[in-house]
């Protein structure tokens, strides 16, 4: 088989199905060797009535004993079947006249379902079924039935079809195998041809728990395969960026040392070692490719500030890019406030800018008078034409892809290749995601906090204790400091969100007449929102009631106190970057999770890890182990794509080995090491150029 013979080339594709095929992702015939079946059925034995376990699914025969149609609310046929061993009765809610007829007793039928325990017995709903003629055997089948993703229109019965005729084809000319003998020997795997076979027919003694936990050996050959890929193509970008070329910058020594000096605080030795390796890197003419990881709290704005300046001092431009306005409109501040002494004055970028603003920030852009701008994803799209942009820095990089650092970079320097990165990101990820996430970058990590701040004190209240929250804001307030109440999140939807923020506003108001409240939500539009914000910062709010729009980057030091409701729904790492909003000031900062009991088990152990435990990376590890392994990680928390097979929290484990092998193959057989990007990514063409 071609790699790329299309679909049409299979018997029944037409038109129409082929549009469906696309919507699963399947374009050609090797496509489908790698869409997996999601769980498998055993319909490869019969079980014996008398041998019936509740919540299994199984085949099984029998002769019909009885049949009868009773009332419960709704018409029921009940049919009774029996082999000898035991009985079991299926009922049926829907059925028709003639099938009521078929189920004549003494009839043989076959039936394929969940048994369940019932007042008398088991029972299976609505099972499949087959009335067998007289001496016809109840046919099993030779593999375990596979059970496909399903796609509006294409039965499960049309992708076996297709996935028979593809592995037929596969026979004749399977796909080549890419990874070297020794690293298969090493990991224990079996070839990427037996791997697909196995898993669209497993034969009827497969392990079938370990297949659905996705743990066998033949689901690992392909996620690791896939992991490989992904990894190799990042790895591809790094090495691309080593061969381009950018603006060396080295002048500006005396101007940062200044401007290190000019702060109103030291920095952290985590700081300056971190500002060092960026340094280094900015004076190398090729495009610096750095993530810093760094807690919240622990000082990467400045960082970022330092390598603009550096930037600005040797001619080029700088620009930083902000996941939300809030948190853009807050760099842009602090870099105002830091740049003023030296008549830098940054420009702004954002969506909802008025058209003139807009405009005049367009211009100074492309003539070069802007040297620093701040901004949000408005400043990577069409139409922003930069004069010399050097060095692109781009905040909380887990809520962009790797596709719009590209985007940005391409707005590079023209004749003087391609701009500087610099990506940060407060949201640890457990090491072994990392080296998935950010193959392609160098990192660094901020590991301190600035001095004299103390750990935030975490603890968990059922919300029947409400009226003990409020009682901790009212004595917060009148010593002076501020505090944040978080609104909990409703079915993702900004409108629900809104109203419960609404409620709790007035709820709090009216239990708290002696505190100035006020409320910030998604919905506001961007200058109320500052407004808002603007005004907690200023302490004219003490209490800033919020939905989780403050979840990255607000810096207010003097707010100590953070209430979050509903704690219950959300995410560890969620958790924890709401928690970072306190914790800035030099008084001790207290966060409390209020939770709707009864907790769950993973809720529980949720709350338990950040009751004991400030350290983000900590909480991130414990985040993967205590996601299921159903929960993906996705493109939104990590700036990962999406994975056809593999499953990051699943197989993190075998990202270690990945790297290994990613290494040994770029260097023994690069072509192999492109043809495994190819077959994993070329559609996508995710990363670009490969
Ligand atoms: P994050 O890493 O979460 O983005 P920020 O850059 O917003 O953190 O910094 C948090 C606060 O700490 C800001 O008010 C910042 O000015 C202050 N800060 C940064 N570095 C230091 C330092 N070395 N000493 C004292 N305060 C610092
Ligand atoms: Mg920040």
């Amino acid at each position: 088989m071609q790699h790329d013979d299309p679909l049409t080339d299979l018997a029944g594709v037409g038109p129409a199905l082929l549009k469906k095929l696309e919507r699963l992702g399947l374009y050609r015939v090797e496509d489908l060797l790698f869409l997996l079946p999601l769980r498998y059925e055993d319909r490869t034995q019969l079980i014996k009535l008398g041998a019936l376990a509740a919540g299994t699914r199984c085949l099984v025969t029998g002769e019909v004993l009885l049949s009868e149609t009773v009332y419960r609310g709704r018409r029921n046929l009940l049919v009774r079947i029996g082999d000898g061993t035991g009985q079991l009765t299926l009922r049926f809610f829907y059925f028709s006249r003639s099938q009521q007829a078929q189920f004549q007793s003494g009839v043989h039928v076959t039936c394929f379902g969940e048994v369940r325990k019932a007042p008398k017995g088991f029972e299976m709903i609505h099972p499949e079924y087959r009335v067998l003629r007289e001496h016809q055997d109840p046919a099993v089948n030779e593999s375990l039935t596979p059970i496909y993703p399903a796609t509006e229109g294409v039965q499960q019965g049309r992708l076996r079809n297709l996935t028979d005729q593809a592995l037929v084809r596969m026979q004749k000319s399977p796909p080549v195998e890419l990874l070297p003998r020794e690293i298969l020997n090493k990991l224990a795997m079996p070839s990427l041809a037996d791997a697909i076979v196995f898993l669209h027919r497993p034969p009827p003694d497969a392990d079938v728990a370990l297949l659905l936990a996705g743990k066998h050996p033949c689901q690992q050959r392909l996620a690791f395969e896939e992991l490989l890929a992904h990894y190799l193509s990042l790895k591809n970008l790094r090495a691309l960026a080593k061969t381009e070329s950018a603006p060396a910058l080295v002048d500006g020594k005396a101007e940062v040392d200044n401007f290190i000096g000019d702060l109103p605080f030291s920095l952290t030795s985590a700081q300056h070692r971190v500002v060092d390796e960026i340094l280094s890197d900015l004076q190398a003419p090729h495009p610096m490719m750095r993530l810093i990881q760094g807690d919240v709290g622990s000082g990467k704005t400045v960082v970022a500030a330092i390598a603009c300046l550096k930037a600005v001092a040797c001619g080029v431009q700088a620009a930083i890019m902000a996941p939300t306005e809030l948190l853009a409109e807050q760099h842009w501040r602090s870099f105002s406030d830091w740049f003023r002494p030296l008549n830098i004055e940054p420009a702004w970028l954002s969506g909802s800018q008025r058209t003139v603003a807009r405009r005049e920030s367009l211009t100074a852009i492309e003539d070069g008078s802007a040297k620093v701008v701040v901004g949000t994803h408005a400043l990577f799209q069409e139409g922003v034409t930069f004069k010399q942009l050097g060095l692109v820095v781009i905040d909380e990089q887990h809520r962009f892809g790797v596709h719009q650092r590209m985007a940005l970079r391409d707005k590079g320097v023209g004749d003087r290749g391609q701009p500087h990165q610099l990506v940060m990101t407060a949201t640890p990820i457990p090491r072994t995601l990392a080296m998935a996430a950010y193959a392609d970058l160098d990192t660094s990590i901020i590991d301190e906090l600035p001095p004299g701040r103390q750990p935030v004190k975490t603890i968990a209240l059922p919300d029947s204790r409400r009226e003990e929250v409020i009682d901790r804001v009212r004595s917060a307030c009148a010593a002076g400091q501020q505090a944040y109440w978080v609104c909990p999140l409703i079915d993702e939807s900004e409108t629900l969100d809104y109203q419960a923020a609404e409620a709790s506003y007035e709820m709090l108001s009216a239990a708290l007449p002696d505190i100035r409240v006020g409320l910030v939500h998604g919905r506001m539009r961007q200058a109320e929102k500052e407004r808002g914000m603007q005004a907690f910062k200023e302490g004219l709010i003490q209490l800033l009631v919020a939905t989780t729009v403050i979840e990255v980057g607000v810096d207010v030091p003097n707010a100590s106190l953070m209430i979050i409701e509903n704690a219950e729904r959300m995410g560890l790492s969620q958790l924890h970057q709401l928690r970072g909003r306190v914790g800035r000031g030099s008084i001790q900062s207290h966060c409390v999770l209020v939770y709707k009991p009864p907790l769950g088990h993973i809720a529980k152990s949720r709350l338990a890890v950040l009751r004991k435990t400030n350290d983000g990376f900590v909480v991130a590890e414990r985040d993967l182990e205590l996601r299921g392994p159903g929960e993906l990680l996705g493109t939104r928390q990590t700036g990962l794509p999406d994975y056809r097979v593999a499953n990051l929290v699943r197989d993190a484990d075998l990202m270690p080995r990945v790297q290994i092998a990613a290494e040994a193959i770029r260097r023994q057989l690069p072509d192999n090491a492109n043809a495994i990007v190819r077959r994993w990514l070329a559609d996508v063409n995710r990363y670009g150029k490969v």
